[in-house]
Parts: structure tokens; sequence; C-alpha cells
């Protein structure tokens, strides 16, 4: 396995001054950071972001791509014209695509190969809801989802980075346990490495609330290779907090 990976995801959020300011503030208080950084900004600030991190260690990464690779298919974008704009790394079926977009494990999977086609890493989510893990179906359900992603590309699946997303926990303040978190990873890394001998390398991220208070505890399990952070990657106090943590 590589080095550990922490990875911003802006949502929807941001502004051409505001972006600025805030790649700014994480440069000036980044020193050489033990672990892989991204940004996964929204799409129309992928050139200004490129250019404000052009020769830093942080790389560039997008919140979707689309699952064709080009024609009739408007509001979409390919991966050829991400790899245009140097991203490094994609998001796909994060769960409120999942969720508001009627995103489904095929669908994932195709925007993965994508993707991986155009040389650009997607961080694939995985989570369930409160709901299913009530119901005891959390490692089925993490396992179905990831199994659609194997099953389109298990000639490459050593490419991808994983997210392990409870739902639950996405913008809630309501983090998973390093405990819980670590129980499914561990699902998740038996299964990567059942689908490959070279699963070893794949990074398994946590996502869900994490912050500069619980990234240390989380990122200290064995089976969690860095964070998808949500809110706290918009403050760069607390960004460069979780990218210290990850050692
Ligand atoms: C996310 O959006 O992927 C996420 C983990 O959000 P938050 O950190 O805000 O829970």
């Amino acid at each position: 396995m590589t080095g550990k990976l922490i990875a911003g995801n802006w949502k929807m959020n941001g502004g051409l001054a505001a972006n600025e300011l805030l790649i700014k503030a994480v440069l000036a208080g980044l020193q050489t950071p033990a672990c892989e950084v991204a940004v996964c900004v929204p799409a129309p600030y992928l050139a200004q972001t490129r250019a404000l991190l052009a020769g830093s260690p942080i790389d560039v990464g997008a919140q979707d791509v689309s699952g064709h690779d080009s024609g009739a298919f408007t509001g979409e974008i390919s991966a050829a014209m991400l790899k245009e704009f140097g991203v490094r790394y994609v998001i796909v079926g994060h769960s409120e695509r999942r969720q508001h977009h009627g995103e489904t494990d095929a669908g994932v999977a195709d925007k993965a190969a994508k993707a991986l086609a155009a040389g650009i890493t997607p961080i694939v989510c995985v989570g369930e809801t409160l709901a299913q893990r009530e119901a005891g179906s959390t490692e089925a359900v993490v396992k179905r989802q990831l199994a659609a992603v194997i099953h389109a590309n298990g000639h490459c699946i050593s490419e991808i980075v994983v997210a392990y997303e409870p739902v639950w926990a996405i913008g809630t303040g309501q983090t998973a346990s390093p405990e819980q978190a670590q129980q499914v990873h561990a699902v998740l890394r038996a299964q990567l490495k059942a689908a490959s001998a070279q699963a070893r390398r794949i990074q398994i991220l946590y996502g869900g609330s994490m912050n500069a208070a619980n990234a240390a505890r989380l990122l200290g399990q064995s089976d969690i290779d860095g964070g998808l952070i949500g809110g706290a990657s918009l403050k760069a106090a607390d960004f460069l907090a979780i990218i210290s943590a990850a050692v």
C-alpha cells in the first residue's frame, strides 16, 4: 500500500474569491505533507484550482464524471474533459449523488471505468444509511456497492481508491467510531484482496464528519488509509490539522 490520502470534497461550495482565499491559506500553512493531498472542487473551478495549486503537493480532483465518452448528454462532463484540466482524482458514487440523482451501482461502476480509462483515479464511495445499519445490513450494502465496481473494473481494480462513507455520518457531525469504521474497512479490504492480488495497495478512506478533533483516532486504525473530508475541508485550519494527523 502507498501512504495515506486526504481528499477534500468541497461539494457545491465556493466562489472565485473564496476559493483563492482558502487555497492560499492551506498552502501557507502546509508543511511538506506526510500523505497525499487533494481537493475535489466544483467543475467550474477546476482551471482556477489547477492554477493556484500548480507546483504544490496538492492534487486537483473533481466530484463526478460521466459514464459516457461524449455526445448527447447535456450537462455531463467526460473523463477526457476532466483530464484536460489536470484532474488526478474524481469522486464517483457519492451518497448525495446516489440519493438525489438516482445513481445506481452499475452507473457508478461505469463512471469508475471511464475515469480509469482516462488515467484518473476514481474515489469510489460506498456506505449504508442509518436504516440499513439498524437493520444489520451494513456489510451486505457496502459489499454490493463495491462488487459492482469490481465486476466492471476487475482488470485494473488496484488503481481505484475506495471511500467508506456511512450516509448517517455525512454532514451530520455524527462520526462513526474508529472501531465501527475499522470493522467496515476490514470487510472492504478482504473483498478487494479476494478480487486482486494487488489489493494491498488500494487506499480505503473514511468519510463522514471527520474533523480536526477526531481525525487522529480514525486515521490510526489499521485499515483506514486516509479521509474524504467534506465540511472540514472548507476551513483551512481544520483541513491542515487533518492532513497533519495523516502520518
Ligand atoms: C463528504 O461529503 O464526502 C463528507 C464526508 O462530508 P462531511 O465531512 O461534511 O461529513
